[in-house]
C-alpha cells in the first residue's frame, strides 16, 4: 500500500470509528430510562455549548423544554454537551450582556488531576485509573461534608453531586440563596476550601492555628491552638491532630519531629493527658519537641484542604458539562452520585450495556471496569463489551471493526 491509499484508508477509518460512537450515544439518548434523568431545571432559560471535534464547537443555543433537548442530543450525538450555570431571559443572545443574566447556580469543579503525582503502591493507568479516580472521589467527599455541609452550612437537599464522566466531580447547588452571589464571594468559598489565608503558625496574635504567648511573669512562651468547641478551619486541625495522636506510632511522632527516643517513650504513654491538654487549646505539653504540633498543624491542612478549578465557580457565565449526559473521551456518564463513600466510578458510571463488538487493539490493554478485568494483546481482533469499546477507540487505543 502506497502512502497515498494509507491516508485516504485512515481517513475513512477515523469516520467510521467516530460513526460507530455516535451510534452508540444516540441509542443512549434516545432511551427513555436514560432521557428521564437528564432533566435541566429552567432549561429554557440555559445557554448550551455542544461538541465533536471540541469540548464546545458552538454555544448561545437554547432549548424550549427538555424534550426538545432530548431529541437534539438523540439526532446529533455529540460528545460533549453542557450547559449555563447562569439563567438568562434571553440565552441564545448574542454577545453575552445581551442575554441578560437573572440568576446563577453556585457550582463547584473538582477536577482533579493526579496524573502528575505517583502512586506509591500500585500503577497508573493512562487509559482511566481507578486509582486516580479513589482519591479524586475521596477528595469530593471531603469537600461536600467538611466545606459544603459543615461549613457553608447547606443541606445534602440543597446539592446534586456529579461525576463529571473522566477525572472529577462537579458539585452543583441551585438553592435560591446562592443565586446572587457575587463572582468574588464565590471565588472566597473556594480559597476557604483551599486553606489559602490558614495560616498555621502566628507569632503575633493575629488569626493562625496555633498562637504564641509570651507570658512575661513565667519569663516563657505558651502555645495556644484550637479548642474543643472551635468551628471551622480550626475544629476540623484539632480532630485531624487528635485523630492523628490516638493512632500514632513511634515512626509517626518521628517524622513528625520528635526525635529523642526518650521523648518518643513519654508521648507514647502519656497520649491520653495530651489530647485532653490540645482539647483545652493547651498545644504545648511535656516539653514535647517544639516542631511536632507546629508540623501536625501544617500536615492537618495539607490534608484537609480541597482545591477546585476556581474560575467554575467564579465566571458567572460559565459552561458546564450536563449531568447524566455521556463525556465524550470516556464514554461514561457524568452521573449524578447519591453516595460518595459507595460510588465506583468505573462500575456505576457504565453507560452501555448493548451486546458487544469487536475492536483490533493498536497496543496491549489491562483495565479493570465493570468488575472485570481485561487483559489485552497488541494488534489482535476481540470482542469486548460496548463501554470498553467506545473507551478504547475515544482513546485511540483501538479500531472498531464491526460495520456501523
Ligand atoms: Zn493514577
Amino acid at each position: 500500500m502506497d502512502e497515498n491509499e494509507k491516508t485516504g484508508e485512515s481517513k475513512s477509518n477515523n469516520q467510521n470509528q467516530l460513526k460507530f460512537v455516535q451510534s452508540v450515544l444516540s441509542k443512549y439518548y434516545s432511551l427513555d430510562k436514560n432521557r428521564k434523568r437528564i432533566f435541566i431545571p429552567n432549561i429554557e432559560n440555559r445557554e448550551f455549548g455542544a461538541g465533536i471535534e471540541k469540548k464546545i464547537d458552538f454555544r448561545h443555543r437554547s432549548f424550549s423544554s427538555n424534550f426538545e433537548f432530548y431529541e437534539f442530543l438523540t439526532r446529533t450525538a455529540p460528545l460533549y454537551v453542557s450547559y449555563s450555570t447562569a439563567i438568562y431571559r434571553f440565552p441564545s443572545a448574542n454577545p453575552m450582556e445581551k442575554k441578560e443574566r437573572l440568576a446563577t447556580n453556585l457550582v463547584f469543579d473538582l477536577d482533579n488531576t493526579y496524573e502528575s503525582e505517583n502512586h506509591l503502591e500500585e500503577t497508573h493507568n493512562d487509559i482511566i485509573c481507578q486509582y486516580c479516580l479513589k482519591r479524586a472521589t475521596e477528595d469530593a467527599n471531603r469537600f461536600v461534608k467538611e466545606f459544603v455541609l459543615d461549613d457553608f452550612g447547606f443541606s445534602r437537599q440543597d446539592i446534586n453531586i456529579n461525576f463529571s464522566g473522566s477525572k472529577g466531580y462537579h458539585i452543583h447547588i441551585r438553592n435560591e440563596s446562592v443565586s446572587q452571589l457575587s463572582s468574588d464571594s464565590r471565588k472566597q468559598l473556594c480559597d476557604y476550601a483551599a486553606g489559602f489565608q490558614i495560616r498555621p503558625f502566628d507569632e503575633t496574635g493575629n488569626g493562625g492555628i496555633l498562637i504564641k504567648n509570651y507570658q512575661s511573669n513565667k519569663r516563657s512562651y505558651t502555645v495556644n491552638g484550637p479548642k474543643e468547641g472551635d468551628f471551622g478551619w480550626k475544629k476540623k486541625v484539632l480532630s485531624w491532630t487528635i485523630d492523628f495522636i490516638e493512632k500514632s506510632q513511634d515512626k509517626d511522632l518521628k517524622e513528625m519531629g520528635i526525635t529523642r527516643p526518650i521523648k518518643i517513650k513519654q508521648f507514647m504513654e502519656k497520649k491520653g493527658e495530651i489530647i485532653k491538654a490540645i482539647k483545652n487549646g493547651l498545644w504545648e505539653y511535656l516539653d514535647i519537641d517544639k516542631n511536632f504540633f507546629e508540623n501536625c498543624v501544617q500536615r492537618a491542612i495539607s490534608n484537609i484542604r480541597v482545591e477546585t478549578d476556581k474560575p467554575v465557580s467564579f465566571d458567572l457565565a460559565r459552561l458546564i458539562r450536563v449531568p447524566n449526559s455521556i463525556h465524550g473521551t470516556t464514554g461514561l456518564v457524568a452521573i449524578e452520585v447519591q453516595d460518595l463513600e459507595k460510588f465506583e466510578p468505573l462500575k456505576d458510571a457504565i453507560a452501555f450495556e448493548g451486546k458487544g463488538c469487536r475492536i483490533y487493539t493498536l497496543e496491549s490493554i489491562k483495565l479493570k471496569m465493570n468488575e472485570r478485568e481485561f487483559v489485552l494483546e497488541k494488534f489482535k481482533e476481540e470482542s469486548v463489551p460496548d463501554y470498553l469499546a467506545v473507551l478504547l477507540v475515544l482513546k485511540g487505543k483501538a479500531r472498531i471493526l464491526d460495520e456501523v
